[in-house]
C-alpha cells in the first residue's frame, strides 16, 4: 500500500464526463489499497474567464481581489470530483487551501507556500477515504486568501506530497509525459522516460509549462519522487530524476524549450561610461519589472547600445519608463519590439561536449533566422528570434540534435 498525491489539470477535470473518468481512475487506485490525496485545477479556460471578468472592469484589479476571485474555479472541481466519489461509494471530503491549511507568504497572485497542515488529512485517509484538495491557492498569516501564480496547482501537488512524504506525486496532465518539446508544437516530439531535476527545472523555467517551476524546486528540495502522466491514457509518464544517467547514455541535448512571453527594448548610443547600466535598469527593477536577458554592444565613438528583454506584460510599462528617463541618460533613442521569442536547448549533457552553440547557430542560420540576443550557462543555451520564425527554429533544431521520435533509438 502506497501514499500518492495525485495531482488533475484542468484539461483532465475539463467537464463533467472527464471528472467522472478521474473519479473511476482514483476508484482503482483506491480499490488497490492506495491511499491518496488528490489535488485539482480549475476546469480548463475557467481561470482564464475570470481573469477576463476581472479585466472587465479594471485594467490593473487590487490583487487581494484578484485572489478571492480566481481561486472560486478549483473550490469548485473539488466538490464535483468529491460527488463523484462518494457516487461510486467511496468516502471523499474535498479541501480548500483555508481549510487544509496550506500557509503562504503574502504575495498575491504568486504567493509561497511556507507551510502544510496534515493532520486533517491524515483523520480523513486514517478512516479510509480520499482527499480533494483545491490547488493553486492557500491562505496568509491574515487569513487572506492567496493564490501561487499560473499553472500553481502543480506546485499544491508537490507540497502536498512533500508535507505528507507521499510515496510518489503523480501529475496527471493532457500529455503523457515530458516531451523533448511541446508536441503540439513538434509532432515527432518524443517522451523522455526520465528526465534529471536539473533539466526539468531549466525546461520549465524556459517556458515548457508541463510543470510550474515552482513544483519542480519543491520536488527537488524535499526529494519529492515526481512523475508526470496522462489521465487519459495509461503508462508510465516521465519520472524526474535525482541522478543524472550514466555519462555514456547522457543525450547532449535532452530537451528543447521555447516562450512566447517576451519582449526586447534598446537603448542606442548612450554614453560607454561605468554605471549606464544599473542607470538603465534602476529604474526597470525599481518598477518590479524582471529583466532577463541582457546585451550592451560597444561602438567605437564612445556609445553603447543597451539591448534587454522582459515578460511581454511588462513591454508597455518598461517601454514608458525609459523613455521617460531617455534624455536623463544621454541617450540618441529607445525603441522596442514585442514580437520575439526566446528558444533555448537544454542538456546536462552539454557540460561534456563543446559545440552545441556553433551547431544551433549554424542551424538557424541554414534557416536564415537571424539571431537577436544569445545567453548560456552550463546546461543551457537560449536565443531570442522574432516570434514568426519559433516553429520553423524549434522543429529544424529537433531535428538537427537528432531529438525526432523516428531518428532516436532507445
Ligand atoms: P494542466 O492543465 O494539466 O496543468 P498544462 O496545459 O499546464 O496542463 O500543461 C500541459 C501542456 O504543456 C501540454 O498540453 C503541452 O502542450 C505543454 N508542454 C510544453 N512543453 C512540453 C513538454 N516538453 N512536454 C510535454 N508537454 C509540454
Ligand atoms: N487554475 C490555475 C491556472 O489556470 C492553476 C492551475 O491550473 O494549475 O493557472
Ligand atoms: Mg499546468
Amino acid at each position: 500500500m502506497a501514499l500518492y498525491v495525485q495531482k488533475y489539470g484542468g484539461t483532465s477535470v475539463g467537464s463533467i464526463e472527464r471528472i467522472e473518468a478521474v473519479a473511476d481512475k482514483l476508484k482503482s487506485f483506491h480499490d488497490a489499497g492506495h491511499q491518496l490525496v488528490v489535488a485539482v485545477s480549475a476546469m480548463s479556460g475557467e481561470t482564464n474567464r475570470l481573469i477576463a471578468l476581472a479585466k472587465g472592469i479594471t485594467e490593473s484589479p487590487d490583487p487581494r481581489e484578484m485572489d478571492v476571485l480566481v481561486s472560486t474555479g478549483e473550490q469548485v472541481t473539488i466538490a464535483l470530483l468529491a460527488m463523484a466519489l462518494q457516487k461510486r461509494g467511496i468516502m471523499a471530503r474535498s479541501f480548500t487551501g483555508w481549510q487544509v491549511g496550506i500557509k503562504t507568504d503574502s504575495a498575491f497572485m504568486k504567493a509561497r507556500i511556507e507551510d502544510i497542515e496534515t493532520d486533517g488529512m491524515r483523520k480523513v485517509l486514517d478512516a479510509g477515504g480520499i482527499v480533494i484538495v483545491a490547488g493553486f491557492q492557500g491562505i496568509d498569516s491574515d487569513n487572506n486568501i492567496t493564490t501561487l501564480g499560473r499553472g500553481g496547482s502543480d506546485t499544491t501537488g508537490v507540497a502536498l506530497a512533500a508535507a505528507l512524504k507521499a510515496d510518489e506525486c503523480q501529475i496527471y496532465t493532457d500529455v503523457d509525459g515530458v516531451y523533448t518539446t511541446d508536441p503540439r508544437v513538434v509532432p515527432a516530439a518524443r517522451r523522455m522516460e526520465q528526465v534529471t531535476f536539473e533539466e526539468m527545472l531549466e525546461m520549465a523555467s524556459l517556458g515548457s509549462k508541463v510543470l510550474q517551476i515552482r513544483s519542480v524546486e519543491f520536488a527537488g528540495k524535499y526529494k519529492v519522487p515526481l512523475r508526470v502522466l496522462s489521465s487519459l491514457k495509461e503508462g508510465n509518464g516521465t519520472l524526474i530524476t535525482m541522478e543524472e544517467m550514466g555519462s555514456v547514455e547522457n543525450p547532449v541535448i535532452s530537451g528543447i524549450a521555447f516562450n512566447r512571453d517576451e519582449a526586447k527594448i534598446t537603448v542606442k548610443g548612450v554614453p560607454d561610461i561605468p554605471g549606464v547600466a544599473s542607470r538603465i535598469l534602476g529604474p526597470v527593477s525599481d518598477a518590479n519589472v524582471e529583466v532577463d536577458m541582457i546585451v550592451q554592444n560597444v561602438s567605437d565613438d564612445g556609445t553603447t547600445d543597451f539591448t534587454f528583454t522582459v515578460n511581454r506584460g511588462d513591454y508597455k510599462k518598461a517601454l514608458t519608463i525609459l523613455n521617460n528617463v531617455s534624455n536623463e541618460l544621454n541617450a540618441r533613442e529607445v525603441s522596442g519590439t514585442d514580437d520575439i521569442c526566446k528558444v533555448s536547448m537544454v542538456g546536462v549533457g552539454m557540460r561534456s561536449h563543446a559545440g552545441v552553440a556553433s551547431k544551433m547557430f549554424k542551424v538557424l542560420a541554414d534557416e536564415n533566422i537571424n539571431i537577436l540576443a544569445i545567453t548560456t550557462s552550463e546546461i543551457k543555451i537560449s536565443v531570442v528570434i522574432a516570434e514568426k520564425y519559433l516553429e520553423l527554429a524549434v522543429r529544424a533544431l529537433h531535428t538537427a540534435f537528432g531529438l525526432d521520435a523516428e531518428t532516436v533509438t532507445g
